[in-house]
């Protein structure tokens, strides 16, 4: 709603702009005229914004695979792996960071589609700025688990439901807290400082928060922590996932005008 109501306001005033250089070139008896149409136009447009907003429209590709990240299989096929340049740099920053001192991939689920919009799986994921990360996991021995072919729901005491989310049975899983909360760190830390949000159970939030304090973690960062964490109220609690999204770099519908055309810029 904001998104439309934003490219509406845009559109109508750059249109409005155009309207009355048009009116100039033409000579100025016919201003009035002109920018009469010009406001007629702008009506139009805030009538139906979304028809001019393009979702993703220089996308880059996550690939399946980099220095210290991968897109397991399940979620490679689907191909939701486009992001904005600024999300999926931050990916690609953080799990280099991570493999520093860890050769556990950091797994990257769905982005959004090439070019942006809605998909099959999901309502939001529509403009590069959502990532969704698998949980770090340990297995019953302790040791990482191997790649999971669907996500995996914990309880507040971080143990893996007895079936993933496609209902295959489950060995015994946990919640790697440790590795988890660093991949928090390194998401909050990144240089480019663009986290908005972090979505995830405020079960799981607690397992990291309390974590972080044990090791004594910076204050600052917890305290930013639990600002960008957020467990949503209309959609799953992502007790199986981090939904992390960016601040958009790009205003959903910017209008410039060039040579008495409009052209949007993204
Ligand atoms: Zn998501």
């Amino acid at each position: 709603m904001r998104r439309g109501v934003t490219c509406a306001l845009v559109l109508a005033a750059c249109l409005g702009a155009s309207g009355l250089a048009q009116g100039k070139a033409t000579g100025g008896g016919g201003g009035a005229t002109a920018k009469a149409k010009g406001k007629a136009k702008a009506k139009v447009a805030a009538r139906s914004p979304r028809r001019s907003c393009a979702d993703l429209p220089r996308g880059v590709r996550l690939p399946a695979s980099g220095t210290g990240f991968q897109i397991p299989t399940t979620w490679d096929k689907r191909g939701l792996s486009w992001g904005t340049p600024q999300l999926v740099g931050l990916i690609k920053r953080v799990a280099e960071r991570l493999a520093e001192d860890s050769d556990v991939p950091l797994r990257v689920a769905d982005i959004s589609p090439r070019g942006g919009g809605a998909s099959a799986w999901h309502k939001s994921h529509r403009r590069g700025v959502d990532a969704d990360i698998l949980f770090y996991m340990l297995d019953g021995a302790g040791s990482p688990a191997p790649e999971p072919r669907a996500m995996l729901v914990f309880d507040a005491e971080g143990r893996g439901a007895a079936r993933d989310n496609l209902g295959n049975d489950m060995p015994p899983r946990r919640f790697d807290t440790a590795r988890n909360w660093k991949l928090v760190r390194a998401l909050l830390e990144d240089r480019a400082g663009n986290v908005e949000r972090i979505l995830v159970a405020r079960t799981m939030q607690k397992l990291l928060l309390d974590h972080a304090r044990e090791i004594g973690a910076p204050t600052k960062l917890i305290e930013r922590a639990a600002a960008v964490f957020h467990e949503p109220t209309r959609a799953p609690p992502h007790d199986d996932h981090f939904h992390v999204r960016i601040a958009d770099p790009n205003p959903p519908c910017t209008v410039i005008a060039t040579r008495g055309k409009t052209q949007r810029r993204r």
